[in-house]
């Protein structure tokens, strides 16, 4: 965003469904000026449904058949909102989201697809497995799976409903079933499989494509219970209507599913079943400013069958309908084709087609099915780079968070000019008042490295009070400075709001007052924490008063600049980013007060010189060199992945030049040294603590919270003329 373009309207997306993964990609391919967009997402992998079968039946790996929104909504400058939006206020257009302050709108688009039924059959919620919605099946499925292939597990599986869905997915759990059993010595003949479908089989399917499916049942020894209905779901079996029962050691559902319960909770128009009432344009019957589109929705005048199919064919119109309200003009209706080609899957690399009167089937069909679904998927998950697409991304590819911090070198070049004026270059001002108390002032700021204000927020202030945690303090006040993007007043103050909220949430949990601040408008979001506390003074942790012996403990996993590098870059995995995310945004106040029972030596926190350029602040010659064991230290999954495949922060060059303390093989090794010197954004702790002390002191540690925590290394005196150095030893764990 520049000044020539403040932001003025807020796009919200409700849901990561089909449609919705269109328009993140469209707005990141084609910036829609003065438009900001979040997306607000329950499960951070959306699932291609239509992969769905291959996945469970083994043909896909989980990353191939899902669109991993962190990363597209990262690429494309989509703020991005991992949570449940629970109710919509339209009086005073805010989404009502889960756990956290409410987010306002201009345009908002609902794609949450749909919610299974269990209360349809009765003993459904206690003993069955729902397949819908997809996101929450595949965990089910993964239970079931490993218990099936134990001995002694599941044998007989029955599932209810058999329409597409259900049709493909007892065929994919035979074939995963019977192929994966005799590999783990169980022998196939032990499983039985049934399909129960009381309005017959593929009831919407035609003809030809309903005698195939029938013949491919039938020829794959599946039981098939037409015309009769599941009454009762028992732990062993199912009750039919006609009074007949069935055996059964795992129950899945593909039945009936309606919409979301919180729709009843708001006055949203609706149809007759519960589902979003919408009109061609996708917006609802009455609101011109909320767009409803996917499953969770029936457009009134053109009513078709619940598939991903019209879900992805939505995608195209409703962002141009989001583009065209954005600019003030007029939506334009859209009407969905009566006809579609359905590809069935049948188990093994084999499939039917069905369209139009006709069907057919074959391996070659397959082929073709297989073709379609990866093309989707992959348009989603292997992005553009950024120079190609004009995205609206981290154009000049620079660090933020810590990572854009000045280098050590520059930074000491600069104070060394200030002569005697400098001598203090702690970050944390310890001032003497004449009482039992030292008073602790720190300030931080940084480029937003994540672009959603609440997270930074939250994330901003546990950096901030870690200053004064590890100099042993108590954090008592805070004061904001925050840089919000130039935007209309309405929007400046949504987004303050959100970081303030954010902050407040963070600071709240360790009865910090968040006092007032400063803010003004600027290119880019930065925000940071002016963060006052005291300490007792013979309670104040120093940084050079480690001692022979003495054990390292770091509490968290290092890692973060790498990978939010990557995250710029297109190349990290979301799932890695949100194991970051959910640490980071963790406070820290009784991680630090339990170390402090073991009187620590020594202390700080890790920012951004990286571990080695903190603990290099931490050498004395009195004391020794540092010996670091790299085996045992703890790294956030995916970072040593990622920095062996040559990412590195952008700040790492400098930090770098302060590598001269390192000695060791290890140190030779540009991945070791990328993380030893990786700027990290609301990292550990490292404390020096006395040997005898070291272990209870991390069993403490752990139980805090930080559970990741570990012995990383010790203290060694070195002969009285050495200088001390960093000795690095041991090969990393990743
Ligand atoms: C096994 C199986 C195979 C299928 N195969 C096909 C097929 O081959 N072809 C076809 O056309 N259809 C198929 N379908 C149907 C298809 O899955 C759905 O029609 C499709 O997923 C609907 O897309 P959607 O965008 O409406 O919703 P979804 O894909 O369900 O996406 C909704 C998203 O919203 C999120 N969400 C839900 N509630 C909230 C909330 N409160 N706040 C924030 N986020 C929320 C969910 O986590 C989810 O990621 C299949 C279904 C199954 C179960």
């Amino acid at each position: 965003m520049n000044a020539s373009d403040p932001a003025s309207r807020h796009v919200v997306l409700v849901g990561g469904g089909h449609s919705h993964v269109t328009v993140v990609k469209s707005f990141g391919m084609k910036r829609e000026p003065g438009v900001v967009v979040t997306l607000i997402a329950k499960e951070l992998h959306a699932p291609y449904s239509g992969m769905l079968p291959g996945l469970i039946a083994g043909h896909y790996t989980y990353d191939e058949c899902h669109i991993d929104l962190v990363r597209l909504t990262s690429w494309a400058g989509v703020r991005l909102i991992h949570g449940s939006a629970t109710g919509i206020d339209r009086a005073s257009k805010r989404v009502l989201i889960e756990g956290r302050p409410s987010l306002g709108y201009d345009l908002l688009s609902i794609d949450v697809g749909i919610t299974p039924k269990l209360d349809s059959v009765p003993g459904a919620a206690a003993h069955g497995i729902a397949v819908k919605p997809v996101s929450t099946f595949f965990r089910r499925w993964s239970e079931l799976e490993r218990a099936a292939l134990t001995p002694g597990g599941p044998r007989r599986i029955v599932l209810i409903g058999a329409g597409a869905a259900g049709f493909e997915l007892i065929l994919a759990i035979r074939h995963r079933f019977l192929t994966r059993a005799s590999k783990v010595g169980i022998d196939p003949t032990e499983f039985a499989f049934c399909l129960i479908g009381s309005g017959g089989l593929l009831p919407t399917h035609n003809k030809r494509a309903r005698k195939l499916a029938r013949r491919f049942i039938a020829e794959h020894e599946i039981d098939f219970v037409e015309g009769d209905r599941a009454v009762q779901i028992e732990p062993t079996r199912v009750a039919l209507a006609s009074g007949a029962a069935i055996d059964a050691d795992a129950v899945l559902l593909s039945t009936e599913a309606g919409p979301a319960e919180w729709f009843g909770t708001t006055d949203l128009p609706k149809d007759e079943r519960g589902f979003l009432a919408a009109r061609p344009t996708l917006q609802l019957l009455d609101d011109d400013d909320v767009f409803a589109v996917g499953d969770c929705a029936t457009i009134l005048e053109h009513k078709r069958e619940k598939a991903g199919v019209f879900a992805v064919r939505q995608g195209p119109p409703l962002t141009e309908n989001l583009r065209r309200r954005a600019r003030g003009a007029t939506a334009e209706p859209f009407v969905p084709q009566t006809e579609f080609l359905t590809l069935l899957s049948t188990g093994g690399k084999h499939a039917i087609a069905a369209r139009n009167g006709l069907a057919l089937a074959g391996k070659w069909v397959w082929k073709w099915k297989d073709h379609i679904d990866r093309t989707f998927v992959d348009k989603f998950n292997v992005l553009p780079s950024m120079a190609d697409s004009g995205s609206q991304g981290h154009a000049d590819m620079r660090c933020a968070g810590c990572a854009a911090k000045v280098g050590p070198v520059t930074l000491s070049r600069a104070l060394d000019r200030l002569g005697g004026e400098a001598r203090e270059r702690d970050d944390v001002a310890i001032i003497d008042d004449d009482g039992t108390h030292l008073r602790l002032e720190t300030l931080d700021f940084f480029r937003a490295f994540w672009p959603e204000p609440y997270l930074l927020g939250e994330i901003a202030a546990v950096h901030g009070m870690n200053d004064v945690l590890a100099k042993g303090g108590r954090p008592t006040h805070a004061l904001a400075n925050v840089v919000l993007p130039y935007a209309k007043p309405a929007r400046v103050e949504e987004d303050l709001f959100q970081l303030l909220a954010g902050a407040k949430s963070s600071f709240g949990k360790e009865d910090i007052v968040l006092v007032g601040g400063h803010s003004s408008e600027g290119a880019e979001l930065a925000a940071g924490f002016f963060v006052s506390g005291s300490v007792k003074r013979d309670r104040l942790i120093g940084k050079r008063g480690m001692k022979p012996g003495d054990k390292l403990i770091l509490t968290r996993p290092l890692g973060t600049g790498i990978l939010f590098a990557a995250l710029m870059r297109g190349q990290a995995r979301g799932e890695d980013i949100v194991v970051a995310l959910e640490t980071m945004r963790r406070t820290t106040g009784s991680i630090a007060r339990a170390t402090l029972e073991f009187s620590p030596t020594a202390g700080t926190d890790i920012t951004g010189f990286g571990l080695v350029g903190h603990l290099s602040e931490m050498l004395n010659d009195d004391a020794g060199s540092i010996e670091l064991d790299l085996q045992s230290l703890p790294l956030y999954p995916g970072v040593l992945r990622l920095a062996r495949s040559g990412i590195t922060s952008t700040l790492l060059p400098e930090n770098l030049q302060c590598s001269s303390s390192i000695t060791g093989a290890a140190a030779n090794d540009a991945a070791v040294m990328a993380i030893l010197f990786d700027p990290q954004t609301a990292g550990g702790f490292v404390f020096t603590i006395a040997e005898d002390l070291a272990e209870a002191c991390l069993t403490a540690v752990r139980h805090a919270g930080a559970e990741h925590a570990a012995i990383i290394g010790r203290v060694v005196k070195g002969s009285p003329a050495a200088t001390s150095c960093i000795v690095v030893t041991g090969e990393l764990n990743g």
